[in-house]
């Protein structure tokens, strides 16, 4: 029998567009005589669309997006499950294809939950510790990886003790500073800040886009990320590094000029290498990962390695480092997108 596969993109976070570019990947991706597709759209809006059963892969993002005059599942957000003729359809899988918030936050893993359905990728819990970097910094720190120093605040202490926060990231933190919304991706609301100046501009950029903000001491290093994929004995690809041509990572650098170079596999010392995979694997482990993670880290010129953050559901097209690294690592895009689902019917089954 073939597999019904629900697959859920778009969404109201910043990432909408890579969302659907991702979608539009993976249905070229899946094997369409072993699953039946049903695309599930989350506007701009935060409106839930359902589209007909793909017959074949979408060719254009557009046909992801359907028309307007398909069902707008405003009243009931269960409706999705429904066919046209309102009769249940029986989903084998849910493939979560959001990033940010209320996708890659442990929301949408809480209402897949609740319906009892099985899902790709990481659970509620990991997906909500995934995405707040204050929260994954403490159970890093718990699992002893090492890590730059940091602090944070949340808005109304900055209102009420601006003086003693500025004092507290001076005393604790070298220049330059990393300034970050503490939910949040693609580096949307992050500066880096080179004195005190700086550092009030970037705390109220930051404050913009979150209540909770993080202030990182900055450090002059390569930036190497690796892939795990796995349940319980999770799996880690060869490292990749990534290097921008802007000043750091930043948004544009990700989505916007292309010019950012990807190296695969990253030109490390081996046991560099053996000492980065382990630690991803320790940093899955330490957020209580399933299915997938994107490890990202900081190697310095002694090849001192520090970790920077986990990415519950990384950039997922063919030309995302996630991909690439397994790519990399003899496990095709097609192949990969199997995996994923098998993983989640196993953590699902195991549940039961
Ligand atoms: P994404 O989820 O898209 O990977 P993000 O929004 O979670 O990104 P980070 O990965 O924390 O953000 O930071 C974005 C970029 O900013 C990093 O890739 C790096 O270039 C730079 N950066 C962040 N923190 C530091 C730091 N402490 N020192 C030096 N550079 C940093
Ligand atoms: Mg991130
Ligand atoms: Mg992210
Ligand atoms: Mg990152």
């Amino acid at each position: 029998m073939k597999k019904r596969i629900g697959l859920l993109y778009g969404g109201k976070s910043a990432e909408h567009e890579v969302s659907l570019s991702t979608a539009r990947a993976v249905t070229g991706a899946l094997n369409f005589e072993e699953y039946e597709v049903y695309p599930i759209f989350i506007t701009t809006d935060g409106e839930w669309r359902r589209g007909e059963r793909l017959e074949k892969p979408v060719s254009a993002i557009e046909e992801l997006q359907f028309g307007d005059n398909t069902t707008i599942l405003e009243n009931n957000i269960t409706d999705f499950l429904l066919d046209k003729n309102g009769n249940e359809v029986k989903f084998d899988v849910i493939f979560p294809l959001l990033h940010g918030t209320n996708g890659e936050d442990g929301t949408v893993q809480g209402l897949l939950e609740v319906l009892n359905l099985p899902y790709v990728g990481n659970g509620v819990l990991a997906s909500s510790a995934g995405m707040d970097k204050v929260v994954m910094k403490q159970l890093f720190e718990i699992a002893g990886l090492p890590q730059v120093p940091y602090t944070y605040f949340i808005r109304s202490e900055w209102k009420n003790e601006q003086h003693a926060i500025i004092e507290r990231c001076e005393n604790n933190l070298n220049w330059p500073m990393f300034v970050k919304p503490a939910n949040l991706g693609s580096s949307v609301g992050i500066s880096k800040a080179t004195d005190r100046e700086q550092l009030v501009k970037a705390i109220e950029v930051a404050l913009q886009y979150d209540r909770k903000i993080v202030v990182e001491q900055g450090i002059v290093a390569r930036e190497v990320e690796l892939a795990v994929l796995g349940n319980d004995y999770p799996e880690v690809s060869v490292p990749g590094e990534i290097k921008p041509v802007t000043d750091f990572y930043d948004y544009d650098s990700k989505y916007k000029d292309g010019s950012t170079a990807l190296i695969i596999p990253a030109e490390l010392p081996v046991e560099t290498v053996a000492s980065l995979k382990e630690l991803a694997k320790r940093a899955f482990k330490a957020i209580d990962g399933s299915g997938l993670v994107r490890a990202d880290f900081f190697v310095t010129t002694e090849n001192n390695v520090y970790i920077n953050e986990v990415n519950t559901m990384p950039g997922f097209t063919p030309v995302s480092m996630y991909p690439l690294l397994w790519q990399h690592t003899d496990v095709s895009y097609p192949e990969l997108i199997d995996r994923l689902i098998t993983l989640a019917i196993e953590r699902y089954e195991e549940k039961q």
